[in-house]
């Protein structure tokens, strides 16, 4: 990137830790963080192999990373264990009676079930899908609302080794039906309906739709009760939950699996293209998630945890279910929007159940911006400690508003970089010890080997923007693509290489500053180069959201003779402003000042809203194709709302 444009955006303001903050956390000091760092590098297997060894394991490993056959590897391979058997029967001597998962549905009730209840349910499922003919080795699909039943369902597969595959509550019956028949599962759990914005979501008629287009896998549904709207029921095929989960035995000992097993797949969230069905391994997986939510929220007995993804992404996967429940934490899972009844629902659970942590999404956090500080203001949140953020990287704004409102000036922030296909997070402030700057994702933890490079594989120098890539394997990263193998080779293995091996590279482009702290630029494809010079397009989407007008940005490049590519600015604006040619003169002058002229947008279109995944990410493909002036043509199942692409093209041009 051109030297000048950085130098007037790196961000000078930091925030160290207080020293409250600090005297009880985990990791205390940079200082410490330095030695565990360097620990990991020297004996990389042996930190990991001691790290392992906080779970329980049913027969100990002798061996810890096998890279015979890279970049397919093993960790643990010869050990044996059971993840639900490490979120919940090591924590029934110490902590039984302690909730486990603190529920609230979207109409208003609220489920405390305790560490002894939750085992106790997961039992009893696990016993009803092993009676419905589902066995280690299955796959189980899980099409479910945010209800205790999710993580139920979760761990009730992992206790019989059966791998499981959840299904975002938000996917069409064709989305359903291709991850279905990818993975051939024999079972789908899922429900009558769910809640949303005071509707019903119908997950069993889009299943029943699904099956209708060709399932031949699938041999059982069963189907949880939660809305109690009648849905038609199939016989010999369909099976109500309540009939057969109570009276199931809750005794079930947790199957003994090699560490290699696969836990689960998951679809990536398809902000590039086609999901891929990415393969996590059980033991592996298990050390990521719990070493991560150990040290990265810095969890203590008493704190209640919240992360508000859905159980549909890998957050909710490693950070609503397993991570903290490996660690014996207090979890909440709340079923609705974040404006229904009203803008302040989260704000609301917050200071019901005392939250201490929050980890939630920028693109969340944009939203609350835009809606208003009266929202929060009208709640109590001197409960938080600790901010969280994922998905996307956060422009300086958010990430000020978000300490400032939310955390009170007082709670620090831990922006965690990490994908789908790394298990767990892997770059990411320690709250108790890094000192942070808004927008930046600061250093990889401890036992993660993060560079910024070029396509030699050389390591970039400061500031200068290139490919993020994990030099070294870790215990959590993903396995293989599901019924694939040659896809991960080629989607993750095959861009940068370095005396002939190749890193993993999962499309990010970043930077590295002075400090050697991280600076995520967005995807690689992304990057725009106007007139030679490779301008992130975060980095102008945040000068733009850094305008009073400007809620939300999203720019990509538009193919121009002249430059190469052209800036096109998509700009959604607070409530109450209105867009004029004014505004957008002043937005020009706006990214000229704060970037320079090169970046100032070529085209700029307002927009109520952007196209997003169902997870919140603006899909920029869709967007760059629009500014093109061509059709989206790319796969578009995982967009939140179709309408938007209408309306976007729809749009006042210039
Ligand atoms: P697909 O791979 O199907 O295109 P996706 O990459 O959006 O979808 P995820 O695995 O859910 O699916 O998201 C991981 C990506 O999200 C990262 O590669 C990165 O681009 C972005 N991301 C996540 N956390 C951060 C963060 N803290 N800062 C910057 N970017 C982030
Ligand atoms: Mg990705």
């Amino acid at each position: 990137m051109a030297q000048d444009i950085e130098s007037t955006l790196i961000e000078k303001r930091v925030f160290p830790p207080s020293a409250e903050f600090a005297r009880g956390a985990e990791v205390k000091s940079m200082d410490e963080y330095e030695r565990l760092y360097a620990r990991a590098a020297a004996d990389l297997e042996g930190f990991w192999a001691e790290e392992a060894r906080r779970l329980d394991w049913m027969q100990p490993f002798t061996e810890v990373l096998d890279e015979s056959k890279a970049p397919f590897v093993r960790w643990f391979a010869d050990g044996k264990l059971n993840i639900s058997a490490n979120c919940l029967d090591r924590h029934l001597a110490a902590r039984a009676d302690k909730p486990a998962l603190v529920w609230i549905g979207e109409p208003g009730e609220r489920r405390t079930l305790s560490y002894r209840e939750l085992h106790t349910e997961v039992c009893k499922a696990a016993n009803a899908l092993t009676e419905l003919g589902v066995g280690a080795g299955d796959r189980v699909a899980v099409y479910l609302p945010m209800i205790p039943e999710l993580a139920i369902s979760l761990l009730a597969c992992a206790r019989i080794g059966a791998t499981h595959s959840v299904i975002f509550g938000g996917f069409s019956d064709t989305a359903i039906r291709d991850r279905v028949n990818d993975s051939s599962c024999k079972l789908i759990i899922t429900a009558d309906g769910g809640w949303r914005r005071g509707k019903i979501v119908p997950l069993k008629a889009t299943v029943d739709a699904a099956l209708e287009h060709g399932c031949p896998s699938v041999e059982k549904v069963l189907v949880v009760t939660r809305t109690r709207e009648t849905v038609p029921m199939v016989e010999a095929r369909d099976v109500r939950w309540e009939t057969v989960v109570p009276l199931a035995s809750a005794e079930c000992p947790p199957v003994a699996l090699e560490a290699e097993h696969p836990l689960f797949i998951l679809y990536t969230s398809g902000t590039t293209g086609k999901p891929k069905g990415v393969v996590h391994s059980t033991g592996g997986y298990a050390v990521g998630a719990q070493y991560t939510t150990r040290l990265v929220f810095d969890l203590r007995d008493d704190d209640v945890y919240w992360c508000t993804a859905d159980v549909g992404w890998v957050t909710g996967h490693s950070y609503v279910v397993y991570g903290p429940l490996m660690n014996g934490a207090t979890t909440v899972m709340f079923e609705g929007a974040p404006d229904f009844p009203d803008k302040d629902r989260f704000w609301d659970i917050i200071e019901r159940e005392k939250c201490t942590i929050l980890y939630t999404a920028p693109t969340a956090i944009r939203a609350f911006m835009r809606w208003g500080d009266q929202f929060p203001e009208r709640h109590d949140l001197s409960s938080l400690r600790l901010l969280g953020t994922v998905g996307e990287p956060i422009n300086p704004e958010a990430w000020m508003w978000y300490r400032r409102v939310i955390g009170g000036d007082r709670c620090p922030i831990v922006d965690t970089w990490w994908q789908t296909e790394t298990g767990a997070i892997m770059i990411t402030p320690l709250p108790g010890a890094t000192p942070t700057k808004p927008g930046s994702c600061t250093r990889p933890l401890p036992g993660i080997f993060a560079d910024v490079v070029d396509k030699e594989g050389r390591s970039c120098g400061n500031n200068a923007g290139g490919y993020l890539v994990i030099r070294r394997p870790w215990p959590s990263m993903l396995r293989t693509v599901w019924g694939d193998a040659e896809r991960y080779v080629k989607t993750y293995f095959s861009e940068i290489f370095v005396d002939g091996k190749a890193l993993y590279f999962a499309g990010d482009g970043a930077r590295r500053d002075e400090d050697g702290y991280f600076w995520v630029m967005g995807r690689i494809d992304d990057v725009l180069n106007v007139a030679g010079h490779r301008l992130g397009t975060m980095e102008i989407e945040s000068a733009l959201v850094g305008h009073v007008d400007v809620a939300e940005a999203a720019v990509v490049g538009r193919p121009d003779e002249l430059k190469g590519q052209a800036v096109v600015a998509f700009v959604t604006l607070k409530s109450g402003r209105v867009a004029s040619a004014a505004v957008k003169d002043a937005l020009r002058a706006h990214v000229v000042k704060e970037i320079g002229a090169l970046a100032r947008p070529e085209e700029i279109r307002f927009t109520d809203a952007l196209p997003k995944t169902r997870s919140g990410k603006i899909m920029r493909r869709l967007l760059k194709e629009i500014a093109a002036g061509g059709e989206v043509k790319g796969d578009v199942t995982t967009l939140e709302d179709v309408a938007v692409l209408n309306r976007l093209s729809a749009a006042d041009e210039e």
